[in-house]
């Protein structure tokens, strides 16, 4: 599985992520890219309540409609091709699909939500196997609610972040395809998103913005997740 592990940063990287202001700590920088440079290997898929493995590790899910981006996000974070194509495979989308980051670090891929015809119908049935895995997940840090940054919440997206008010399950919204849109347009969508967070007590208030497509904000989310790995 390591054929593509993260390269080094180049310093012109580090001060471009300085200069975003996402995080201004090298260290943390440096931390993230080492703990993502382990590693990583599946550990289970999980359909139902009684096939969720152990609890081990620190761990991070992460949440998405489908067609987010969210595979390509996990391939992006580990530097690997086809860490999350398991996920992709017929029969496997409605499963959790848990993955072992060095040994320190679980990454739990949730099933893609949302399909455009029943937002409701699909929150629910959405809702029955996530509820199981997100009540009394004590060693779940954060889940990473992502969001396509061309567009507006949908109703789905909120219907899932009151759910996770509702479980007390701290969520931090994560912008995808932040390629896709102009630096100005970007600023916009954070802000407005960061007043989203404000409003929903279990959101974490911090937004980040990512592409997996130009690398942008994926040294930060990885520097995020190293912190809540220590
Ligand atoms: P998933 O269904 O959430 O796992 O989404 P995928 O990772 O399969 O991506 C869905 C679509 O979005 C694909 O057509 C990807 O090429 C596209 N996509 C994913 N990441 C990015 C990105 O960072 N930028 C852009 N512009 N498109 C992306």
């Amino acid at each position: 599985m390591a054929d593509h592990a993260p390269r080094p940063l180049a310093q012109s990287e580090t001060c471009a992520a300085l200069r975003a202001g996402e995080t201004e700590n090298t260290d943390a920088l440096e931390a993230g890219r080492v703990l993502f440079a382990g590693e990583s290997r599946f550990v289970a898929a999980a359909g139902e309540r009684a096939r969720i493995p152990p609890a081990t590790a620190p761990e991070i899910a992460f949440a998405g409609r489908s067609n987010v981006g969210k595979s390509s996000l996990l391939n992006a974070l580990t530097g690997r091709h086809a860490l999350a194509r398991v996920s992709t495979t017929p029969g496997r989308t409605r499963e959790l699909i848990f993955f072992d980051l060095a040994g320190r670090l679980t990454l739990v891929d949730m099933p893609g939500y949302g399909y455009a015809k029943a937002p409701h119908r699909l929150a629910r049935e959405w809702q029955g196997l996530m509820l199981a895995y997100l009540r009394g997940r004590a060693n779940l840090r954060r889940v990473l609610l992502l969001l396509d940054a061309r567009h507006a919440p949908k109703q789905a997206d909120a219907a899932v972040m009151a759910i996770l008010d509702s479980a007390a399950v701290t969520f931090q919204l994560v912008l995808t395809k932040s390629d896709a849109l102009t630096e100005g347009d970007l600023a916009m969508r954070k802000d407005a998103l960061v007043r989203l967070a404000r409003a929903h007590k279990a959101a974490y208030p911090e937004v980040l913005a990512t592409s997996s497509r130009s690398g942008g904000g994926i040294a930060e989310l990885r520097a995020a997740l190293a912190l809540l790995a220590a």
